[in-house]
């Protein structure tokens, strides 16, 4: 079964706008059953979109490792659990950069989702084109999963390889090359906790078009999306496509 992601990133601005959008994905989820759909929203929207919600799963963008206290602005893993989330996408490239998260904080982010019986989708990727974008990742990957071991439910950590240079530009990483790091990641994440090959989705410009040239490799397990996930229709096209490779 393949994953498709939805990452809304801060859109859309109003409430009604992801009411209407979660129905519409809901939808497509429910009708495309092969598929697991995810859907992260603005942390505003969480208790609308799950309501909306059923086939699909309800995500979030970033979470605060702690279960409480005093962290202004912060939104905690027992706040995310009790309203119906399941998995949380950690490290996005766009928080490393933005708001300077660091490996260290990723890690904690990643370990303490994981023993919370959350999902954890650990972003990765490199900035800038390069020949071998595997082992720049590998030293990502040995960073923010520092102390994981076989007992923090493996199977609950996902990966998305996310080359910086393909987020919303367009222009998409080579469908090849992405299932060779997709490979090295499942490689390197056995070793890093001995346990159960890890699930690999690509994120970076992926659109109705583009998404079965990831979708049909099978060391690609799913696709993380941003733009194209907040149309409703081009969103669609993924899910279905992802359904035929289910
Ligand atoms: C993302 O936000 O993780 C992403 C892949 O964005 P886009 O699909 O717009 O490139």
């Amino acid at each position: 079964m393949k994953t498709v992601i939805a990452n809304w990133k801060s859109n859309p601005n109003t409430t009604r706008e992801a009411e209407k959008l979660a129905g519409a994905v809901e939808k497509s989820a429910a009708a495309n059953n092969k598929t697991k759909v995810v859907v992260a929203p603005p942390f505003v929207y969480l208790p609308t979109v799950g309501q909306r919600l059923r086939r699909a799963v309800l995500g979030a963008q970033n979470v605060y490792w702690n279960e409480g206290g005093a962290y202004t602005g912060e939104v905690n893993l027992a706040q995310l659990k009790n309203l119906g989330v399941k998995s949380v996408i950690i490290g996005h490239s766009e928080r490393r950069e933005y708001f300077k998260e660091t490996d260290e904080q990723i890690n904690r982010k990643v370990l303490s989702a994981l023993r919370f019986g959350l999902e954890a989708i650990l972003c990765v990727g490199n900035k800038e084109k390069m020949a071998n974008p595997a082992g720049f990742v590998n030293k990502q990957l040995m960073a923010d999963l520092k102390g994981l071991s076989a007992k923090d439910g493996p199977l609950k950590l996902v990966v998305a390889y996310e080359p910086i240079w393909a987020i919303g530009t367009g222009d998409a990483d080579d469908p090849l090359s992405a299932a060779q790091v997709s490979a090295k990641i499942k490689e390197q994440v056995q070793k890093i906790n001995g346990a159960s090959k890890v699930r690999v989705l690509y994120g970076g410009s992926v659109n109705g078009v583009n998404a079965g040239a990831f979708l049909e490799r099978d060391e690609i397990d799913g696709v993380l999306v941003g733009g194209s996930s907040l149309s409703a229709k081009e969103f669609e096209k993924i899910i279905k496509t992802a359904n035929n490779f289910g």
